[in-house]
Parts: structure tokens; C-alpha cells; sequence
């Protein structure tokens, strides 16, 4: 854990790989048997992606981007970090295999974490750390040893009976069943922004995003004055707003979650209205 500490991440805890497989799609058992090793443990960290402004305004146009993509891809940036975490845990503990992985991919990693000790995990589904709130990419570390296991955490409390996230989502994305949360992917602004197929674009005429979404974090209790994170890699060349003629062009750097796909963003700015500058 104080080697994932010691290469950024802000918690770290130890969860048994064998306690997730309840939580398991076809496709990550899949993926887990092809891994070079059987892991019994995961070392899960959570490392913050806070920029510091939320949701800038004033003389600021151009489609919103949410807070995990506004700097350098979590996806890479993390995985740089964790990869470094295997190796110097790999020459401290000779004889344990280690292997880091990227974005938590294939543990369901929400879960990860709370079994870790590292988040508890929200209404919304999202991992809250109690420092930097749901502001946090998680990702892990398996080995094929046993290790002492951290003390799971717990769920949020739901906003007393009133859960803030809910009542905020524009699409109606976060329900209850009864006590059971209900999730509708489908709905979520986050996923339409980054699908390429969505039927529901006409939605994303309801909020300024054009990456990804932060409404039901910024309505979270947990999310409220959080730190910026004190990683370079997410605080340098932010970017939080973009226009038609910056896409692509030479100040669109090329590390981003949306690098590759520009034409999404095109997409997105002809529903929220940032199309025409
Ligand atoms: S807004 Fe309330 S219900 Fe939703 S995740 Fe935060 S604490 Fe939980």
C-alpha cells in the first residue's frame, strides 16, 4: 500500500480478488483467466483528478468538459503510475508476482475500493473518497500472494432519505426501486456525450457538457470544497471549455480521453448550442 502511496495515489487498501467475483461481468472473468497469473489479491489506490474550477463561466465559451478529462488522459496518467507501483513492488517483495492494470480494468473496481478500505461508494455508483470526494480515478495492482486484507468501507448514507444526486441528474438516470439503486446508463449524459450511436442526443440540449458530465457530483455533499489534486499531470494545460475552432487545431493538445474522437465533440456542440461560435 505505501508503495501506491509513494507513486501518487492518495488511499490505498488490499481487497480479496475472490470477494469480487460476485460483481463480475462474463467478460471480466473472461479477461481475469487470460491474465499472466491467478491474482488473490488486488492493492487498490484512488488518485484525484480535481482541477480546481468547476464550472467556469463568464467570458468562458465553448462546450463544457467534465472534471476527469479536463487535463491529461486519467486512463494513461494512472496506469503510468500503477505501472511503476508494480515494478518497485516487484523488486521489494521477490518471489510475489505483480500486475498493474489499467483503469482497474477487468475488477469491478468501485467495489474494489470499498472492499479496500480506499472509497465508499455513492448513490450515483461513483467511488467517494473523503478528502477529494467522487474527484477520483481508481486503479489497482494484483499479486498472486496473499496479503493482510484493509477494512472494507460501507455505502453513503443516501443523503438522509433525499439523495441530492438524484433530484439533480436532468435525465432522470439515478432512481430507486424501493431501497434497490437504479442506474440508467442509457440516460446518463456522461455515456451519450461519449457514445457514438446514443438515441438520446436531443438530452444533451439540457446541460452545457460535451465530454463527459459532473451535475450529480457537484450536487454531493462529499464533493463540496474539495482539494485540487496535487498531481502535475491533471493541473497542467487544463482544458474545461472548447470551441468549434479550437478543435483540432494546434492548441487541442493530444493526451486527452477525447483525442481520438474530435467528432464526438463536433457532435455534442450542435445539441448544447456551441456549435456556432
Ligand atoms: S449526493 Fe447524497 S445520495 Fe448522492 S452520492 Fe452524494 S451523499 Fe450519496
Amino acid at each position: 500500500m505505501d508503495i501506491l502511496l509513494e507513486n501518487g495515489a492518495a488511499g490505498a487498501g488490499v481487497c480479496e480478488v475472490g470477494a469480487l467475483r460476485p460483481f463480475m461481468t462474463r467478460r471480466m472473468s473472461e479477461r481475469m483467466a487470460a491474465l499472466p497469473f491467478e491474482p488473490l489479491c488486488a492493492i487498490v489506490g484512488s488518485f484525484p483528478f480535481f482541477t480546481g474550477e468547476d464550472n467556469p463561466s463568464g467570458a468562458a465559451r465553448g462546450g463544457m468538459i467534465a472534471q476527469f478529462a479536463r487535463a491529461a488522459d486519467y486512463h494513461m496518467a494512472v496506469f503510468r503510475r500503477v505501472s511503476a507501483a508494480a515494478g518497485a513492488m516487484s523488486a521489494a517483495f521477490q518471489g510475489a508476482r505483480f500486475h498493474p492494470l489499467k483503469n482497474g480494468w477487468p475488477l469491478p473496481i468501485v467495489e474494489a475500493a470499498r472492499l479496500a478500505g480506499v472509497a465508499f461508494t455513492g448513490r450515483h455508483g461513483l467511488a467517494i473518497d473523503g478528502t477529494y470526494g467522487s474527484y477520483i480515478a481508481l486503479s489497482a495492482v494484483l499479486c498472486d500472494s496473499r496479503l493482510p486484507l484493509s477494512q472494507p468501507l460501507g455505502y453513503c448514507n443516501g443523503c438522509d432519505g433525499a439523495p441530492a444526486c438524484e433530484s439533480a441528474c436532468p435525465t432522470g438516470a439515478i432512481s430507486r426501486d424501493g431501497e434497490r439503486r437504479v442506474f440508467d446508463r442509457e440516460r446518463c449524459i456522461s455515456h451519450i456525450t461519449q457514445n457514438s450511436d446514443s438515441a438520446r442526443l436531443e438530452t444533451l440540449r439540457l446541460t452545457p457538457y460535451i465530454w463527459g458530465c459532473d451535475i450529480c457530483q457537484q450536487a454531493c455533499p462529499h464533493n463540496q470544497n474539495v482539494p485540487k489534486t496535487p498531481l502535475p499531470e491533471f493541473l497542467e494545460n487544463v482544458i474545461s471549455r472548447v470551441r468549434p475552432s479550437g478543435l483540432g487545431g494546434p492548441s487541442m493538445p493530444t493526451d486527452r480521453h477525447y483525442s481520438d474522437r474530435l467528432h464526438l465533440l463536433e457532435r455534442n456542440m450542435r445539441y448544447t448550442g456551441d456549435g456556432n461560435e
